[in-house]
């Protein structure tokens, strides 16, 4: 890392959900941050307060076109992507883009500027998984053409890339697979589980189950995951690290929780499930505790209570829920 400066990250994605939580972190850590979003998810109000800090830069840019920073690069973390269910049916071809061409940018910027690359995977890498819970050797079971398939083959291409950059070029690059994630800044209206059912308990709308709601999810509160990846990027590991907390529960169950902690009378209302949708999804963190000393922190009752109270802001501020 450079010595005579502040060390320089470059963040794409990073007006996104994900993406401005590293942001703040690397600044607050003595970085340099260079922000990047072409702002089709991601939203200038999310990183706003930012701007008045003189190590921060915003270029809206669209990744998957040749990516040029000035001056040394010492870290790039990669976190451009559509990444709610409805915004990858949205915007499938961008998400495949992104994911392929994007990595590709980043990675040849990153041996360019001899900087560390770190890229944003998923547990959607697993697909529909046949084994329980899931550890990094698990190779998945993705189905290419469905509707799903231009996310998570799109992040299956990107860490192929990843190590293929490693391998040939000697690239200092790390590998996330982030699992479930909430906390504030999700966008109220991104079609996930949590601001789908926040925004209908707060209105007193029927809460959308969709299929018998026994498909499980274990859901990671932003500031865990911020922590796990910022070690990641910091240790010598180069295969891929599941970050995500394994307290699995059903979205029934979720979704009962959620209506508890709002207080709210909503019914719950079942619809059809989206095709391909994971049956079961738990992290094994076994790999993060050992190599990173990781593990999760916030209790669901905890970060829920945080992201209500940010829901809540911003409905304060006139935003549309739907
Ligand atoms: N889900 C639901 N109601 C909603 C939105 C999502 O029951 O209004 C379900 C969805 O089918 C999935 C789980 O909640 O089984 C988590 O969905 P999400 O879109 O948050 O993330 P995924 O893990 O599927 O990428």
């Amino acid at each position: 890392m450079s010595t005579a400066t502040r060390p320089r990250a470059l963040i794409t994605g990073g007006a996104g959900f994900l993406g401005s939580h590293l942001c703040e972190r690397f600044l607050a850590e003595g970085y340099e941050v260079i922000c990047m979003d072409n702002l089709i998810t991601g939203d200038l109000q999310n990183i706003e307060h930012l701007f008045a800090d003189p190590y921060f830069h915003f270029e809206k840019r669209d990744v998957t076109e040749y990516i040029h920073v000035v001056g040394e690069l010492d870290a790039i973390l990669h976190f451009a992507s559509p990444a709610s269910p409805i915004d990858y049916l949205e915007f499938p071809i961008q998400t495949l883009k992104v994911g392929s061409l994007g990595t590709h940018k980043a990675l040849g910027l990153a041996h360019a500027k001899q900087a560390r690359f770190l890229l944003a995977s998923t547990s959607e890498c697993y697909g529909d998984p046949l084994v329980h819970p899931q550890s990094e050797d698990y190779w998945g079971n993705v189905n290419p053409v469905g509707p799903r398939g231009v996310y998570d083959e799109a992040k299956r291409f990107a860490e192929a890339m990843t190590m293929a950059y490693h391998r040939f070029h000697g690239v200092a690059t790390r590998i996330v697979r982030i699992f479930n994630t909430y906390g504030p800044r999700m966008r109220l209206n991104d079609g996930r589980a949590l601001p789908a059912f926040m925004s209908q308990a707060i209105e007193g709308r029927p809460m959308t189950v969709f299929g018998d709601g026994s498909q499980t999810r274990s859901f990671c509160y932003v500031d865990d995951l911020v922590e796990g990846i910022y070690r990641l990027l910091h240790s010598d590991e180069v295969l891929p690290t599941n970050i995500g907390n394994p307290n699995e529960m059903t979205i029934l169950d979720f979704a009962r929780k959620v209506m508890e902690l709002t207080g709210s009378e909503s019914e719950i209302t079942f619809k059809e499930l989206p095709e391909d949708d994971p049956k079961v999804r738990r992290p094994d963190i076994a790999k993060a505790r050992r190599l990173l000393g990781w593990e999760p922190k916030v209790s669901l009752d905890e970060g829920l209570k945080r992201t209500l109270a940010f829901f809540e802001g911003r409905l304060a501020q006139g935003e549309s829920l739907r």
